[in-house]
């Protein structure tokens, strides 16, 4: 059995475990640098770096950027299902 990955948070240098004692965390969190961003994607590089919520949070210092944080804010697989049923919606009856 391959050994289980080690995250390592960017900013604070700390471990970067899923805490199941805290479900409402965001962590682990993974941030993408992508360079370039004015090119073509083609042209453009990305590297993804792992960090906690709460040392990228105080990083930015402005909470106000941070709607990922609010609680109705959409999973992946809530916004997908969301244009699914807009598309749904948008069809016309056969
Ligand atoms: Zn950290």
């Amino acid at each position: 059995m391959a050994p289980k990955l080690k995250l390592q948070c960017c900013i604070c240098k700390q471990g970067l475990d899923y805490k199941p004692s805290a479900p409402d965390s965001l962590d682990p969190c993974a941030l993408e640098l992508i360079a370039h961003v004015d090119r073509d994607w083609s042209d453009q590089k990305s590297q993804t770096f792992y960090c906690h919520f709460e040392c990228f949070r105080r990083l930015i210092g402005d909470n106000t950027l941070l709607y990922i944080a609010e609680p109705d804010y959409s999973t992946h697989g809530e916004f997908q299902a969301e244009v699914s049923d807009e598309g749904a919606e948008d069809e016309e009856p056969t």
